[in-house]
């Protein structure tokens, strides 16, 4: 006898889309989650809300011409897909970008949801036509930041869960997925203590109590591994060295990928385990929500990037390029961390914090603060709040002091300031020439040639030794965890493959824990604001599709 209709484990972004949409079409729903109720939208919430859009009318109006052809084109080089597990990951890719060329747009803004008019430039790549990155500023930012990319969808479950439709049980945990005659019918966990833990704040896991549910259909929406250091670089690939020793987190530790190998065990069939998508520009939090708490600099591209031996990397590895590049480039240096060098004029324009409660202007959709980002000296209030509060920071009047402070940080000793000063200066002496060999002064003045960047994101060129634009900043640069790109095989429906190839009945997944789709939508790498966006078309698929009873 079945409890209810579906079973979704997950109350993130993409479980809550699921519920929804089988709440829409009638459907009894429960949602099963370990955290407690205050954690509603999981990492969702956190998140800075950037979505991946194609030819928007926020890109037409900034000039912006973009197709879904470009944007395919874009995403094939970037994904580098090349097994022959990339068959299902492929074809989600390429309804994603369907989607996101299509009614994306339309049906986040029917429920509500608006974008903040300036459209951002992520992950420029920096190599060829066919290879990796955005041709294009694609980055939509929510008006609202991750809780307004959430507000939809829990208002609408919570109508739903006021009509009887969705059930909510959080501090339920999933031990175990159940099946009969090889159907996945119900699960099985434990009941952990109630908790008052503050919002991403690690909760106990004692259990008081265990519990077993029935129902047609089981959707795993349990996201990914980043919040599991050792999962991390027990799957950490060979194509990006050595698993470093220190990392930050960049998700609360709720993602602790337990979920995805109960489900491997149930017989679900996990694929490209191997490829993951962490940053290299990680702060770590001086006012930690959990534990070891790190912070994502978005950065804009005209900071110098230094090894941690002070050895400039190599094009086109430059701030905002190549995140996985950069990475694999990093861990063959030998050290878990780089720097960034800049001045008091970079940092103003060109620092954002990944992260809802980093940017409460947009957060809390003030037009008046937000509009300050454009003026004065000072950078955003939590960006100048890192700089005099943070551990990663160092500033300074001059490159000799500069040095002995990045030294004096790490306690390595690894930086000469002679040699400092000279790459400092070679830098500087390009920036005034007009023609210019150095291909991220090229790439600097092509980004102004955005008006979007021009206005809010990259500063005017100058020389980083001019005192007028000072004082001189480094910020050290950690490893941070963030998405897990593989994940369970599953079909356009969301129903997840069996180890034998053969479909599951009744088993579904979607967002982090499928791969934002097909068990790796991305390939190797992200275009960027496609996680989110993986999240909300997945978990539509699956509750559209158990809705239809697929
Ligand atoms: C700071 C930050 C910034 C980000 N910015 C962006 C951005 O701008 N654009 C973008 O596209 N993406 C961004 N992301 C990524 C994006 O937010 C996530 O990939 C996405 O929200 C994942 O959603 P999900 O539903 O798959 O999983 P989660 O949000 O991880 O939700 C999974 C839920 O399942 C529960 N769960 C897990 N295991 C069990 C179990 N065994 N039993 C019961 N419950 C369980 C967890 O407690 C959790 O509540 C950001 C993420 C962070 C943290």
């Amino acid at each position: 006898m079945a409890d209810t209709d579906v079973i979704v484990i997950g109350a993130g972004l993409s479980g809550l889309v699921a519920a929804t949409e089988l709440a829409d079409a009638g459907k009894r729903v429960i949602v099963l989650d370990q955290e407690p109720r205050q954690n509603l939208g999981g990492q969702a919430f956190w998140s800075l809300g950037g979505l991946f859009i194609v030819d928007s009318p926020e890109q037409r109006r900034l000039g912006v011409k973009d197709s879904r052809d470009l944007a395919w084109q874009d995403w094939l080089g970037t994904a580098g897909f090349d097994r022959d597990e990339d068959n299902w990951p492929k074809r989600w890719a390429a309804a994603y970008v369907d989607f996101a060329a299509g009614e994306k747009r339309a049906w986040l803004r029917a429920m509500g949801h608006r974008f903040f008019p300036v459209v951002g430039w992520a992950e420029r790549g920096g190599g060829n036509a066919t290879g990796h990155g955005n041709s294009v500023p694609r980055f939509h930012l929510t008006w609202g930041t991750g809780p307004g990319v959430v507000e939809p969808f829990e208002r609408r479950a919570l109508e739903a869960e006021r009509r009887g439709l969705i059930e909510f049980r959080f501090r339920h945990r999933v031990d175990a997925l159940t099946r009969t005659a090889g159907a996945v019918d119900g699960v099985a966990g434990a009941v952990l203590e109630a908790s008052d833990a503050p919002r991403g704040a690690p909760t106990s896991r004692v259990e008081i109590g265990a519990f077993a549910l029935r129902a047609g259909a089981v959707i795993v929406a349990s996201g990914g591994i980043g919040g599991n250091h050792d999962l991390v670089r027990r799957n950490w690939p060979a194509r990006l060295g050595t698993p470093p020793q220190k990392m930050v987190a960049g998700v609360p530790a709720h993602v602790d990928g337990r979920m995805i190998g109960i489900t491997e065990a149930a017989g679900g069939r996990l694929i490209n385990r191997d490829r993951m998508w962490h940053y290299v520009e990680g702060l770590q939090n001086f006012a930690p929500i959990w534990t070891n708490h790190g912070i994502r600099i978005l950065p804009g591209p005209s900071s110098l990037w230094l090894d941690a031996t002070g050895a400039r990397l190599p094009v086109p590895l430059y701030p905002g390029y190549d995140t996985l590049g950069t990475l694999a480039h990093l861990r063959g240096t030998g050290h878990d961390y780089s720097w960034f060098v800049l001045t008091q004029s970079v940092i103003r324009k060109e620092f954002a914090l990944s992260g809802s409660e980093q940017n409460p202007d947009i957060t809390n959709r003030d037009w008046k603060l937000t509009a300050r980002r454009g003026f004065g000296k000072a950078a955003p209030g939590p960006v100048e709040a890192f700089k005099t509060r943070g551990a990663d920071f160092v500033v300074r009047d001059n490159v000799e002091a500069l040095a002995a402070g990045m030294n004096a940080l790490t306690g390595d000793a690894l930086i000469d300031a002679v040699a400092l000063r000279g790459e400092i200066e070679a830098r500087d002496r390009e920036i005034d020439n007009p023609f210019s060999k150095d291909s991220q002064v090229m790439g600097i003045r092509a980004a102004r040639r955005y008006w979007g960047d021009k206005l809010i994101r990259v500063a005017r060129p100058h020389r980083l030794l001019d005192p007028t634009q000072g004082p001189l900043i480094a910020v050290r640069l950690n490893i941070l965890t963030r998405k897990t790109l593989g994940g369970f095989e599953t079909d356009l429906d969301a129903r997840v493959f069996g180890q034998n190839g053969a479909i599951i009945p009744g088993l579904y997944a979607v967002g982090e824990a499928a791969g934002f789709g097909g068990g790796g939508m991305h390939g190797y790498r992200s275009l960027e604001g496609t996680f989110l966006g993986g999240c909300l078309f997945s978990g539509r698929q699956a509750g559209r599709a158990v809705a239809r009873g697929v």
